[in-house]
């Protein structure tokens, strides 16, 4: 038995990347997961995990969609334990007097808007259990500026003024609510702006210089979920090998 034995968690994202390695690793805990992203290939990753595991096709942009993921994950299992806000794009890269009003739009839908939406749909039942531990998948790029980013960088800052005020408004309730700013991460995402030139260029503006395997993230995903980080909350926890000190 795993810390996070009888635990029910939902992962957004959990498809690829972060959110995969998050979800093999809350179940490897013990956790029954409920694996949620736009692309079908969420499903090949829940058969994988199993009867403790379900896949939920949805878009976390659009409120109706993750009040029905929420909904069905609550009549499957009767409660929701943890909830990993994963999913993320980094939208179109451009200076930001060249950005479109849509990119604008749909980076802060996927991003901000869905840590809103889910946060919303989730804690009335944690309140009802008195307890939860609700993770929101931040960036370093909410501490720092990047170039071509900015429109990333403000949803991602946005996710960490939710994570302060909703761990504020709920921790008389026994719900922990913190957040992940990670650095360089190698996903499919990192891979979709770095040819294999940039990587060094990008691995060096880490102190480890290197990118983190997902595992990494993970791992701090697992620590917040479990009663391990019983006093953790309203925090952002900086796992980025060393980015933000430099
Ligand atoms: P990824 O692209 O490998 O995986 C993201 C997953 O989210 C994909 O499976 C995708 O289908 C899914 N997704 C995208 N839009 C969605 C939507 N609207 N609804 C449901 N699912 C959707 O990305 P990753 O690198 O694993 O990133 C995961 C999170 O970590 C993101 O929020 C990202 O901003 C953040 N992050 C990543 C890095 C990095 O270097 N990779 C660094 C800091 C933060």
């Amino acid at each position: 038995a795993g810390r996070l034995t009888g635990r029910v968690a939902i992962v957004t994202g959990a498809a690829s990347g972060i959110g995969e390695a998050s979800a093999r690793r809350l179940a490897a805990e013990g956790a029954r997961v409920v694996c949620v992203d736009v692309s079908e290939q969420v499903q090949a990753l829940s058969l994988e995990l199993g009867d403790s595991s379900v896949a939920e096709i949805a878009d976390v942009a659009d409120d109706t969609q993750v009040d029905l993921f929420v909904r069905s994950a609550l009549d499957r299992w009767s409660r929701i334990d943890i909830l990993v806000n994963n999913a993320g794009i980094d939208g179109q890269l451009a200076l930001l007097a060249d950005g479109h009003q849509e990119n604008y739009q749909r980076v802060m839908d996927v991003n901000l808007r869905s840590c809103w939406s889910t946060m919303k749909a989730v804690l009335p039942s944690m309140v009802a259990e008195g307890s939860g531990s609700i993770i929101n998948m931040s960036s370093v790029g909410a501490l720092i500026g990047f170039e071509n980013l900015s429109v990333y960088s403000a949803a991602k800052a946005g996710m960490l003024g939710l994570t302060r005020g909703a761990a504020l408004e709920y921790g008389a309730h026994g719900i922990r609510i913190n957040a992940i700013c990670p650095g360089g991460v190698l996903t499919p995402l990192a891979e979709s702006f770095m040819d294999e030139g940039t990587y060094k260029a990008w691995a060096d503006k880490h102190a480890l210089k290197r990118f983190a395997r997902p595992e990494e993230i993970a791992a701090v995903v697992s620590f917040l979920a479990s009663d391990e980080a019983s006093f953790i909350t309203g925090s952002s926890l900086v796992v980025d090998g060393g980015m933000t000190a430099i």
